[in-house]
């Protein structure tokens, strides 16, 4: 259920009326918009007595959510979400591109790899500290000294930083470093670590699982916003199919399959959506042509010797020349850079 509120309403209407639904038992999320403020009203909706509402000041009408996930739902806000972490904004007309290895292998090349990207025209930086990898013998990052790293990284070159978290303990730690929390696409119905990183408010970028559909992904960051973290980012990352020449398949429809759905911003990640470095610069390109609103791209110095996904990632010169394309496909899909 959603109350939509009067244009002119005051902050005691609001006020009242979020008091008013809780004695209900039901939690209000009020979220505020440029031209309208709506409050959802979440729980069980038995509780919930309509017509006493509709008559409250302020209240302009009240309105149903069909979908299951209601804070994330284009009905709950029509007005599109702009996330901002720093000086990075995602959602706006500016295409956010958030670059950087897969793994901070160390501080040289972490700082090296921040100088190189920031030079080239990144408005965010990437670095896994914690990994999660398929295999317990593999390397798995520097965790909190990778976060030290990641934190001197952003002093240097202003660039704010996101960084993956694989457990709900380690939230607090990596929330101090990271100005967006990763949630990868192992974890994506990990619903405690969803909870955690509900219950903190640095933005969180959520990757779709590799194999959730949409109502999945959509009612994990409803598990996020419900905790009252509203600043939330969708990435789709590929998914499995039998496709067997290209690590994972980029789904694009998923894009305006998406912003039909919900207001949340979304971003795609060619660098584990086809894991094939020579594919990387075309899907890059295509995913802005479909309506994305930024892209996580792995980008390391040396990708021959990189510790991990090498493979995917693209060299300084190949990011230059993705975004010289991106320069240029930008202004006719409606965004700058
Ligand atoms: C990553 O971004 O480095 C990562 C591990 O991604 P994913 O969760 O999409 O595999
Ligand atoms: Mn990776």
């Amino acid at each position: 259920m959603i109350i939509i509120m009067k244009p002119n309403v005051s902050r005691q209407e609001i006020k009242a009326m979020i008091e008013r639904i809780k004695k209900m038992k039901l939690e209000p999320h009020l979220l505020r918009g440029t031209e309208r403020n709506v409050i959802a009203v979440v729980g069980d909706e038995r509780n919930l007595q309509r017509q006493p509402l509709e008559i409250m000041p302020g209240v302009e009408s009240v309105v149903a959510v069909l979908k299951p996930y209601k804070l994330a739902s284009r009905e709950s806000k029509r007005e599109r979400t702009v996330v901002k972490a720093g000086s990075l904004s995602i959602g706006g007309e500016k295409l956010a591109i958030i670059a950087g290895p897969c793994t901070v292998e160390n501080r040289s090349m972490l700082l090296h790899t921040a100088k190189a990207i920031k030079r080239l025209g990144a408005g965010g930086m990437r670095g896994g500290a914690f990994k999660p990898r398929t295999s317990p013998y593999a390397f798995q990052g520097l965790k909190n000294q990778g976060l030290k790293i990641l934190a001197e990284a952003r002093r240097q070159s202003g660039l704010p930083i996101i960084t993956e978290v694989l457990d709900p303990r380690d939230v607090s730690v990596v929330a101090r470093s990271a100005d967006i929390l990763q949630i990868g696409t192992r974890n994506m119905q990990n619903y405690e670590l969803l909870k955690a990183v509900g219950q903190q408010r640095k933005p969180i970028l959520l990757k779709r699982g590799m194999a959730a559909g949409i109502d999945e992904l959509l009612m994990s960051a409803e598990y996020i916003m419900a905790q009252g973290n509203y600043q939330v980012i969708l990435c789709e990352r590929g998914i499995r199919t039998f496709n067997d020449y290209s690590r994972n398949t980029l789904d694009l429809t998923v894009i305006p399959a998406l912003k039909e759905r919900t207001h949340l911003p979304v971003i795609v990640d060619p660098s584990h959506g086809t894991g094939k470095r020579d594919y990387v610069i075309p899907m890059s390109r295509a995913a802005v042509a479909a309506g994305a609103d930024g892209l996580l791209l792995e980008v390391h110095p040396h990708p021959e010797r990189a510790m991990i996904d090498g493979q995917q990632s693209l060299s300084f010169e190949e990011f230059g020349e993705l975004m010289d394309d991106l320069k240029k496909l930008a202004p006719i899909v409606g965004r700058n850079m």
